[in-house]
């Protein structure tokens, strides 16, 4: 109980503020799916050129014009139908403050999402006051199709969220289990989280003429540009424009607006050489581990692997701070996360790092 108490939402006292874990001696960060920089330095200056053209005694553009112009370019989507955000965090939060009228005769509204995923589903759930229900993916970390579709109809949510590739596992959801998934729905918002897509093959925002229930969630932190904060959802126009209402109108800074719309129309062929880039140290990681025996992987679609330890994942963990290397663990997790580790690919140099003491641990057994 404290000074606060009386006055703080009781859903606060189960959250703790997000602090990412910063051991000291870490030279290789692999915990946090952000990409290697950019080697050759051209989006540097793309980015450095857009900050200097940036008016700063104005206002951003509270509407996002060009910004949202270049998204619409790159992606097929009409202006009319995107939200930008600081991230897609925050556009999470804007779709949870308005999309949260309790359903007929419920206490809360409720939002559907299978487990393990992305946490902020589940905590920006609780901050706004709706009850999170999560539905665990099935042994090989796929959807649980038949366990959603029973959710919808118990619990009756507004939201369900699925991010595909799925964090920390890395894989893309079935086509078929998400039409399942969609069908089953009904009038719910149906949310695809595509952080990682640009290591994961073609985008589901063709499926939105057939869906109109189904949002896509985009971001540029993935592929190299996490410091901008720039993400965007892409929905049914009728629902962007109500959701619009929440947000603040000057919620992406100008001179992210402005060095994201530059990265997009004048940066983008770089971008996906570094994604390439990525996918190729990702196989080479993947294939030295698997024959090094000792772990096991499952298929990634993403900027990183999802690593199942013989030992336990806290020890490999442990092995590889005292090395200076960063990855996540979700051993505290326990049950079947308690040997799994979240490895993010890094630039040549941290991947070599990783694989020298990774396999020493498995030599010294
Ligand atoms: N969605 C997923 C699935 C993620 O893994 C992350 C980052 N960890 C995010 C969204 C957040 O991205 P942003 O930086 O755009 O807020």
């Amino acid at each position: 109980m404290s000074l606060w108490s009386p006055l703080l939402r009781p859903e606060l006292s189960e959250l703790t503020a997000y602090v990412p874990a910063e051991p000291s001696g870490i030279r290789s960060h692999l915990d946090a799916n952000e990409a290697p920089p950019h080697p050759s330095g051209r989006i540097r200056e793309i980015v450095a050129r857009a900050v200097e053209r940036t008016a700063l005694e104005r206002y951003p553009d509270a509407r996002a014009r060009a910004l949202k112009a270049a998204i619409a370019d790159r992606t097929g989507a009409r202006p009319e139908e995107l939200l930008v955000g600081t991230g897609s965090d925050e556009l999470i939060a804007i779709l949870l403050t308005a999309l949260a009228k309790p359903r007929e005769r419920a206490a809360q509204a409720v939002v559907l999402m299978p487990t393990p995923t992305f946490v902020m589903y589940r905590v920006s759930s609780r901050a706004h006051g709706i009850k999170p229900v999560e539905v665990p993916l099935d042994a090989s970390w796929d959807l649980d199709a038949g366990g959603m579709k029973r959710a919808i109809e118990m619990m009756r949510p507004n939201v369900v969220f699925v991010a595909s590739p799925n964090n920390p596992t890395g894989n893309r959801v079935s086509d078929a289990r998400l039409v399942e998934l969609l069908e089953a729905a009904g009038d719910a918002l149906v949310v695809v989280d595509e952080a990682y897509i640009d290591y994961g093959g073609e985008s589901l925002r063709g499926w939105r003429s057939r869906f109109p229930n189904l949002g896509i969630l985009r971001t540029l932190s993935k592929v190299g540009l996490a410091a901008l904060r720039v993400g965007w959802f892409d929905a049914d126009e009728a629902l962007v424009r109500e959701v619009d209402k929440v947000r603040q109108p000057y919620n992406v800074s100008a001179t992210s607006q402005a060095a994201a719309a530059a990265v997009l129309t004048e940066g983008w062929a770089e971008v996906q050489e570094q994604v390439k880039a990525v996918v190729k140290e990702r196989e080479r990681v993947a294939d030295a581990l698997r024959s090094a025996g000792g772990f096991k992987l499952t298929p990634s679609q993403a900027n990183f692997l999802w690593v199942r330890t013989e030992l336990p994942a806290a020890d490999v963990y442990g092995g590889l701070v005292a090395a200076g290397i960063l990855v996540r663990s979700f051993h505290a997790a326990g049950g079947r996360m308690a040997h799994q580790l979240r490895v993010t690919i890094g630039a040549p140099a941290d991947n070599d790092r990783l694989l020298e003491v990774l396999t020493k641990t498995v030599t010294a057994r």
